[in-house]
């Protein structure tokens, strides 16, 4: 199954947080929060946002 499109080289071959294809690693906000970086809160300006919901101010963002 294809995976993410990587920002780098454009192809879906994203998985987890690298690419397989070019060997791009990032810190994908897709672990729930358990100690990774995930978006800038426009709110509280905290990298704590995954899934569209800070977790630490509990904002959500669509
Ligand atoms: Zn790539
Ligand atoms: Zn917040």
């Amino acid at each position: 199954m294809p995976g993410k499109k990587c920002p780098v080289c454009g192809k879906a071959t994203f998985f987890g947080n690298e690419c397989t294809s070019c060997g791009t690693k990032m810190n994908v906000p897709a672990n729930g929060g358990k100690g990774g970086k995930g978006k800038k809160c426009p709110n509280c300006n905290k990298y704590t946002v995954f899934d569209g919901i800070c977790n630490n101010c509990k904002a959500t963002f669509q």
